[in-house]
């Protein structure tokens, strides 16, 4: 078959590392779903393609003292069978269960969807609620940025020319913890969100100590936190007024754009006082905010 491009499908991270570091226009392959869209369509024309799909050693997911690891390889049809992103992380074994469809859920990986860091991403508002951070390799080393400085903007990342992202950490929470991962469509099937949403919630039976953090997708060019927010519902009894205050907070720091194709700035600002109840009542069961 012929390629307008060359292909390299390297079988360790050291000769991936070595070839990427030594052309400027190579662009790594991973599922493809959204690469080989953007190649079919023009949008980008590469030199060379790396595919990193023979390297195992990206597609674990493991427990370590610290941190959950997983491999920036791993599908997402790996991530929602992992029996380690159960309990207090299942909101991004949710999220990857529900995005697309099966087949593309057995290409797509997270490395891939963090990434292209498309506003609706599905992983995206999960791993800023988990503190997750990125692991990013090249041959002069490595290093870990957290996955709220790593994502600047749609298809903008911090990653340079010679790196890979080889790994996501999320840290290993004790305290007593829960998070919900919600997201809105335009139909039934397959559609990336119109508006999504993630809460993550630790100490949550302790008033006095809960933390609470809340990320929101399309509403901002990257993942949003609302940390006026966060802090105002952290150590208060959660009332309507207080939901109110919150929603009204949130919608002076947003300005969702007038040109998505997916939904409008008010369905979006109306969402968000849907997705606040929602999503603390589902981690703290019933709120009194009527
Ligand atoms: C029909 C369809 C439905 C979809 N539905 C959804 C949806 O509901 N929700 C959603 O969020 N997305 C959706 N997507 C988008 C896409 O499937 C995801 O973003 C997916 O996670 C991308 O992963 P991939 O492995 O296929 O990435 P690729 O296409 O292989 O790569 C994407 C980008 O990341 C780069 N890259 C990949 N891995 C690495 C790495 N380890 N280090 C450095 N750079 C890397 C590539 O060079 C490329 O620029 C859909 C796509 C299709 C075609």
């Amino acid at each position: 078959m012929f390629l307008p491009f060359d292909y390299q499908s390297p079988k360790s991270l050291k000769e991936c590392l070595k070839l990427i570091s030594e052309n400027e226009n190579a662009h790594i392959l991973a599922g493809g779903t959204d690469l080989i869209v953007n190649i079919r369509s023009g949008k980008i024309i590469p030199q060379l393609v790396v595919d990193i799909k023979n390297i195992s050693e990206l597609s674990d997911i493991k427990k370590t003292d610290n941190y959950i690891e997983i491999g920036s390889l791993t599908t997402m049809n790996q991530i929602t069978k992992s029996s380690l992103l159960k309990g207090a992380y299942y909101l991004l074994s949710y999220a990857a269960s529900i995005m697309g469809c099966y087949e593309i859920r057995n290409r797509a990986t997270i490395g891939g969807n963090i990434i292209n860091a498309s506003p609706g991403a599905e992983t995206l508002n999960p791993l800023v609620v988990l503190s997750a951070k990125v692991v990013l390799e090249s041959t002069s080393g490595q290093r870990i940025l957290s996955i709220e400085e790593f994502v600047c903007g749609p298809n903008k990342t911090e990653i340079k020319k010679n790196e890979l992202l080889t790994k996501i950490l999320i840290p290993i929470v004790n305290e007593e913890a829960d998070g919900v991962y919600m997201r809105r469509q335009r139909v039934k099937g397959m559609d990336l969100a119109s508006v999504n949403c993630a809460i993550f919630i630790t100490n949550k039976s302790d008033i006095k100590k809960r933390k609470i953090k809340i990320s929101f997708g399309t509403v901002t060019p990257k993942p949003y936190r609302p940390i006026k927010v966060e802090q105002l519902l952290e150590n208060n009894k959660i009332t309507k007024n207080l939901i109110l205050e919150s929603v009204k907070i949130i919608n002076s720091e947003i300005n969702p754009r007038t040109t998505s194709l997916r939904a409008s700035p008010e369905y979006k600002k109306f969402m968000i006082e849907y997705f606040l109840v929602e999503g603390l009542k589902k981690i703290l069961g019933e709120i009194n905010v009527n």
